[in-house]
């Protein structure tokens, strides 16, 4: 939100002072209370003043936005995390049609024999092997068309959700493998679960209903 001059002038009395009533922000700004009556409606319906009766005004630390983003700043990938939809990387393509069918996902993490991460395949990864019509999909390993490591785009539990949504955004996938190193030397991947547009969607209306 963009204040006006004297809205900032206004902010900065109510910083240094608060809490303090309008006539006392009026005669520092050599004006009338009516004349500030517009700047401090304002000012309060947005968030970053608040009123309170015989006490006066005082600073609430930002607008609604920036409260907003602060609190979802704080929301961590474990916190809302799914579960992982995980199959092995010896799996046919087939198999991983059926799999997207009957967990009802549209991305599957491609493991290997321990259950470290391998590669993602997509509905669009499994469409393409499909529309040829020449391979046989019951017997072409999954492994085949997934996007491999070490072009996966992982997030952690610890990372923050807002983070994680922006990977999704920029590198135009639909699902983030969230993982845990594991092994002696850390570099091995274990699945741990997934971000999906989904969960950023389901995280968005539970924000906005909450205490509703
Ligand atoms: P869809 O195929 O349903 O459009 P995506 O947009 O997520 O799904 O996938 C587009 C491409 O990106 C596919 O080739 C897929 O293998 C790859 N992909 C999907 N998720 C990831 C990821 N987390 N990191 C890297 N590549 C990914």
């Amino acid at each position: 939100m963009q204040l006006t001059p004297r809205q900032e002038k206004i902010v900065e009395i109510v910083k240094r002072h608060g809490p303090i009533t309008s006539q006392q922000i009026a005669a520092m700004l050599n004006l009338t209370r009516a004349a500030l009556r517009p700047d401090l409606a304002i000012l309060t319906m947005s968030g970053i003043l608040e009123a309170r009766p015989r006490v006066g005004y005082f600073y609430h630390g930002g607008s609604v936005q920036a409260l907003i983003a602060d609190e979802i700043k704080k929301i961590k990938v474990g916190d809302v995390k799914g579960l992982p939809k995980v199959i092995r990387r010896d799996a046919s393509v087939y198999d991983a049609i059926v799999a997207l069918f009957i967990e009802d996902v549209g991305t599957l993490m491609v493991v290997d024999g321990e259950g470290h991460l391998e590669g993602v395949v997509s509905r669009k990864d499994l469409l393409k092997a499909a529309i040829g019509g020449t391979a046989n999909l019951q017997q072409m390993p999954v492994s085949v068309v997934m996007t491999r490591m070490p072009n996966i785009v992982c997030t952690t539990p610890d990372e923050s959700i807002l983070h994680a949504a922006r990977k999704i955004i920029e590198h135009e996938v639909d699902a983030l493998p969230v993982v845990r190193p594991v092994g002696p030397s850390g570099n091995k991947l274990e699945v741990v679960g997934r971000i999906t547009k989904t969960t950023i969607a389901r995280l968005f209306v539970e924000l906005g209903t909450a205490g509703r």
